[in-house]
């Protein structure tokens, strides 16, 4: 039952991700105007915005000018849901369930945004950033644990975080400089704020995720000639898929790579 309140919860909140996605690459305010249809501009009523009943309901198309509303729309509002009922069964009431349920939505808005637009915005990470810093002490061991303990916990989290930033800054930066415009600037800032919400540990997890997924992915796309060699594929959604992965599932799997290094050596 408090999964079925989870999935409700997951989904308003992608409801208003979804208003996010929408507002803010146009530089709009997300209170003013009240929500309305893009193509009319009738306000939308309470029974327009109920989350995923709305857009099954209303088959995906605006009430009165029959405008398509976009699938992502719905997308959004289930993947968040089933994303909060994920974190709601493994994590319970506990401060990990709350700063998991913020990364996973501003990643699922980071990646929303960069697949509509090639974006990254810098709004998002500006507020992603500290929000970042300020969890990183805040975990409990069963989602992070800094690579090196210093004598003071929250410092040691703290320095962590930080250190994990630069490095998934400074792995991008060669990564552009290498591929020549095949990732963008926005893709270098992204990793430096992922680095800080997973740690070092993490970061390993995250990147590895990032790699695999989006090369796969890329692979796909050329074989079925979706995309050319030269298209630019938005690269944010797997930072964002490695980060999210790196946060519920980074402890079990690093912990099963060290056990498997120790176990293959002499
Ligand atoms: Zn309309």
């Amino acid at each position: 039952m408090t999964g079925v309140i989870a999935f409700l919860f997951g989904a308003v909140v992608g409801s208003f991700l979804n208003v996010c996605a929408d507002r803010l690459p146009e530089g709009q305010s997300l209170l003013r105007p009240p929500s309305h249809c893009p193509a009319c501009g009738r306000p939308l009523s309470p029974l327009d915005m109920v989350p995923v009943v709305s857009y099954l309901a209303l088959r995906g198309k605006c009430r009165s000018c029959a405008a398509p509303i976009p699938p992502r729309v719905l997308v959004m509002e289930i993947a968040t849901g089933l994303l909060f009922t994920y974190i709601w069964i493994t994590s319970g009431w506990s401060l990990d369930t709350l700063l998991l349920a913020l990364a996973g939505s501003i990643l699922l808005l980071v990646a929303a945004i960069d697949l509509e637009r090639q974006l990254v915005l810098n709004s998002v990470l500006a507020l992603g950033l500290p929000m970042g810093l300020v969890s990183a002490p805040l975990w409990s061991a069963d989602v992070w644990q800094p690579l090196w303990s210093v004598g003071n916990a929250p410092l040691g989290a703290l320095l962590d975080a930080i250190t994990a930033g630069i490095v998934g800054l400074v792995v991008f930066l060669i990564v552009v400089l290498v591929s020549r415009g095949g990732m963008g600037l926005g893709d270098v800032k992204l990793a430096a704020v992922v680095g800080i919400w997973v740690g070092l540990r993490g970061l390993a997890v995250a990147l590895f995720v990032a790699a695999v997924s989006g090369g796969v992915v890329a692979l796909l796309l050329l074989a079925m000639r979706v995309k050319g060699r030269k298209d630019r594929i938005p690269f944010a959604p797997f930072l964002a898929l490695g980060g999210m992965s790196a946060l519920l599932w980074g402890q079990e799997l690093s912990a099963r790579y060290l056990e498997l290094m120790t176990r293959a050596g002499p």
